[in-house]
């Protein structure tokens, strides 16, 4: 057994990791204790990842289809790649290098990045090279840009330590960025003055916490930010002296804030005025204002005004470059940063250097050894999808993301797979869309295996281990591009001993990168492998000489502009790109889910990871509900201008009335009905025009009630590795069975998910116009294993009821309910908690919603790492004693809850009313 430093591959905080292998598998997982990150904490995604690793569902080998209707046949790497060389030869020699486009991901590692942008940019000659970033952190980049002249989040984790104001704006840390946001607890607990502010649509774990909650309505940051400044200026509370030797512009943004007081701000952001006065009032008293910011300010068609009038205010007050001060963008993607830092988006050279400036391509061109690079920018994420579907692009490279899932407005993104000549997937995991998509699919490594560099959202730097080799035929992302590289260099001419590609290791293409960095903003000059092995992940800047990064930036108040001073930005208030209207009154925004990362391809195989939110759910306020007549867990149409979504409903009074959420994760492999898109068949592609960042968080929709009378759900325990049975795989049998309804049981919903902890299980739940024949529920019995004399049966045809209920050793190991529910709850408890049921078997056929004497339902799982339900905890409070704080140290000794990895705390602390001070 051995332990290995890696990074967890999941948000952008950057935890380190140390994971233990036997030399043949990843067996657990710890927090590195000495990561600055993290400091040996890892929240409840990033300790369960050893659970990830399992052997089902990678890609293995190589594989591709002879034409669209053709199944995938897998093939060498050399057919692979002589393949993908021909056609991109021939396509670049016929329509131009433009008619090809590739689109990344910032899951990628530094090196890989670095050789996809010099291979698009340097080889090929197109700037067509765009990434998922694109979709989550363009309108941060912007937004720095503009007002600070760089690409670069000035503060650091530290800063939590010395503000006496933290701001979180667009984002609920709490379950995003779950391990800094156990930093500000820690940080509160330490100095109980410091206050929190949280300025989201939504009342989420982060609001709750915070000292203020600003519920503004969807996208209108930018008033309120334009109206704390008109009141800091009319308090005269601005920094002068910091305007006048540090800034420029604020003349003409002070002219555009006048008419932007508090009370105009508060009817178009939906607070009072007070409580915008209020937060205007702490932020003039406060020292140090740290500002914590992520996708609802950068998810939306005016991001990078959004991202910049927040950054306005830090200016006005001189809160910047200085120990707990600063505008610090959360990035939400693992490695989004060190993508920027290469330049791996389409209007981007490396070094934080630009397309649009020839001196920049001259110095990269020389750099690289080629004779020039092209001048135009390539096509932004929603752009190349528009273009392929256009036909304009005709081959595209997809690496380690999901676009068919991840992508606004899914129907056009299906229709630009469907016009592509040919999609080439690079990727891990052969259960995403995109993956199922490809016509040439190439095995990539993936956490665990991969080896390289990552910068985290407070820019600093580790170096990544990989633990084991990559499965099968799989290779390194670096590989891959490598391989093709060196061959397209021989077909186009180019003298191999001469190749732009000549790298043996990811340290070769780490060393590159440095170069290009030398002299600029982020330079790293003064960084190897070999220093950041021996002093641990550093931040950049770190040029050569130095001895440690920059904790931040700016202290000396000059800053990366022709002038050296900041850009004040004007920031006009601009509406949503599609407001609610008549016919699509209400307002959807989307958000992420404490347990489960993005697409759900590595998190959504992990059983545990589904206890805190077990199945898709769209949350409307109460009082909406009621007045269109809806009731809780029924299924709902819910539609946009571009697509329909049939899913179930809960109701919440943390949205506001006129408002609803639906978290972002839920797409085919979990919403499974026959032409579902998941979520994202709702959300619009409408973007930022300078970011390009499309709008992800505002969408105008309407309810309606589906009208699926027939209901049935079925769980059941269906293996685990030593078994040869992956949960997933039996999740899209299912989703196929389920499929094949649609022809006979009219409209209809359906969704499969796990269930369980060590022994996993899957759940199936379908809704439709009307029952399915008794051979398709038979269909499902034989997938979940509901046959056989282990199989209790009971069957009324007449009033479209049939169950099935397995015991093993007396216990439920899986169940079917069909035409009533009634009974689900607690059959479901029995089955997750191992009681025994033999002396339940008649009532178990019965399907009654009167549960066995004394059950009350367990509830979501609060904590999943002691596996304490909602149900425990409530109970435990109902008795215990003390002050909410005592309470709840009482619970924690008692069960555990929130005692590992401390991701339910926030609600540990709802739940017994304590205040915000970490127990
Ligand atoms: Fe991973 Fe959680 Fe750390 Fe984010 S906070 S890097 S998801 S362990």
């Amino acid at each position: 057994m051995k332990e290995v430093k890696t990074t967890c591959p999941y948000c952008g905080v950057g935890c380190g990791v140390l994971a233990t292998t036997d030399g043949k598998r990843i067996t657990a997982v710890r927090g590195d204790p000495e990561h600055p990150a993290n400091f040996g904490r890892l929240c409840t995604k990033g300790s369960t990842l050893h659970l990830t690793t399992t052997p089902y569902g990678r890609v293995l080998h190589p594989e591709m289809r002879l034409s669209r209707d053709a199944p995938r046949t897998r093939v060498s790497w050399d057919v692979a790649l002589d393949t993908l060389v021909e056609k991109f030869a021939t396509t670049i020699a016929t329509h131009g290098p433009d008619s090809v486009g590739f689109y990344i991901s910032g899951q990628l590692l530094t090196e890989d990045y670095y050789v996809f942008n010099k291979l698009v940019k340097g080889l090929i000659g197109t700037n067509n090279i765009d990434t998922n970033s694109r979709l989550c952190m363009s309108s941060a980049v912007s937004g720095y840009k503009a007002t600070l002249g760089a690409d670069a989040p000035p503060a650091c984790y530290d800063d939590l330590n010395h503000a006496d104001l933290v701001v979180i704006a667009g984002s609920n840390a709490a379950w995003a960025h779950p391990i800094l946001y156990r930093r500000l607890e820690d940080a509160k607990a330490k100095n109980p003055t410091l206050k929190v502010v949280c300025i989201d649509p939504r009342r989420t774990e982060t609001a709750r916490a915070a000292d203020l909650h600003l519920p503004i309505l969807p996208g209108t940051d930018v008033a309120l930010f334009n109206a704390v400044l008109h009141w800091l200026l009319w308090e005269d509370a601005t920094d002068a002296t910091y305007i006048s030797e540090h800034t420029e512009g604020f003349a003409a943004l002070k002219l555009a804030v006048r008419e932007c007081a508090p009370a105009w701000a508060a009817r178009i952001c939906g607070v009072n005025e007070a409580q915008i006065v209020e937060f205007a009032s702490w932020w003039k008293s406060s020292k140090a204002t740290l500002s914590l910011y992520c996708q609802g300010l950068n998810q939306s068609s005016s991001g990078t005004d959004k991202n910049a009038a927040l950054i306005n205010l830090h200016l006005a007050t001189a809160q910047i470059g200085k120990p707990g001060a600063g505008p610090f963008s959360l990035t939400g993607q693992p490695n989004a940063m060190g993508g920027r830092e290469v330049g791996g988006l389409a209007n981007l050279l490396p070094g934080h250097r630009e397309v649009v400036n020839a001196e920049h391509r001259a110095e990269v061109a020389a750099l690289w050894g080629v004779p020039s690079l092209p001048p135009v920018p390539g096509k932004s994420a929603v752009e190349m999808f528009d273009t392929v579907r256009r036909g304009d692009v005709k081959l595209l490279w997809i690496a380690c993301t999901n676009p068919a899932q991840s992508m606004p407005d899914l129907r056009s993104v299906a229709d630009a797979f469907s016009q592509a000549e040919c999609v080439i997937v690079q990727e891990a995991f052969a259960t995403t869309e995109t993956a199922k998509l490809a016509d040439i699919l190439l095995p990539a490594s993936t956490w665990g295996e991969k080896h390289g560099t990552v910068t985290n959202s407070e820019r600093r730097i580790t170096h990544v281990n990989g633990v084991l080799p990559p499965p099968g035929l799989a290779r390194h992302d670096w590989e891959i591009v490598v391989a093709f590289a060196r061959r397209l260099e021989r077909k186009l001419g180019r003298d191999s001993s001469q190749t732009l590609f000549p790298y043996a290791s990811p340290e070769e293409i780490f060393n590159e990168h440095i170069e290009t960095t030398r002299g600029r903003d982020l330079d790293i000059t003064g960084l190897s492998y070999d220093v950041l092995d021996a002093s641990g992940p550093q931040q950049w800047p770190f040029p050569a000489g130095a001895t440690m990064g920059a904790a931040r930036l700016y202290s000396d108040g000059i800053f990366p502009t022709a002038s050296g001073k900041a850009l004040f930005r004007v920031t006009p208030y601009k509406p949503v790109a599609e407001p609610v209207d008549a016919r699509y009154p209400l307002a959807l925004t989307t958000g992420r889910l404490r347990d489960q990362w993005h697409g759900m391809s590595r998190t959504g195989r992990v059983p545990q990871l589904y206890g805190h939110e077990p199945e898709p759910m769209f949350t409307m306020n109460s009082n909406d509900l009621a007045r269109r007549g809806l009731t809780v867990g029924e299924v709902v149409k819910v539609a946009s201008r571009r697509g329909e979504l049939l899913v179930r409903l809960a109701a919440s009074d943390d949205v506001r009335s006129g408002q609803c959420y639906v978290p972002m994760h839920w797409g085919r492999l979990t919403l499974a009905a026959a032409g579902s898109h998941g979520v994202n068949a709702l959300t619009i592609g409408s973007f930022d025009p300078i970011s390009k960042q499309p709008e992800l968080k505002h969408t105008a929709i309407r309810v309606e009630r589906a009208a699926l009378p027939w209901m049935m759900v079925a769980f059941a325990y269906v293996g685990d590795i030593e078994s040869g049975r992956d949960p997933v795989a039996v999740c899209d049998e299912l989703r196929e069975v389920a499929q094949t309804l649609s022809a006979h049981c009219g409209s209809m919903f359906a969704s499969t998910t796990l269930i369980g902890a060590e022994r996993p299980g899957v759940v199936l739940r379908i809704a439709a116009e009307a029952a399915p024949d008794a051979a398709t529920l038979m269909q499902i019995d034989r997938v979940l294993g509901l046959i056989g004399v282990s199989t209790l049966a009971y069957d009324d045809a007449r009033r479209n009821l049939s169950r099935r209920v397995r015991v093993e050793d007396g216990r439920l190991v899986g169940a079917r309910l069909a035409g009533d529910l009634a009974a689900e709850s607690w059959m479901r408890d029995y089955f997750l908690s191992g009681a025994s049921v033999l002396e339940l078997r008649q009532r178990l056929l019965a399907g009654s919603a009167a549960a066995p004497g004394g059950f009350v339902a367990r509830g979501k799982v609060v904590c999943n790492c002691f596996n304490v339900p909602e149900r425990d905890i409530v109970e435990f409070c109902a008795s215990a004693q003390g002050s909410p704080t005592e309470r709840l140290s009482v619970l924690q000794d008692a069960k555990k809850c929130g005692t590992n990895c401390g991701s339910c705390l926030p609600e540990l602390r709802v739940l017994v009313g304590a205040s915000f001070e970490v127990a």
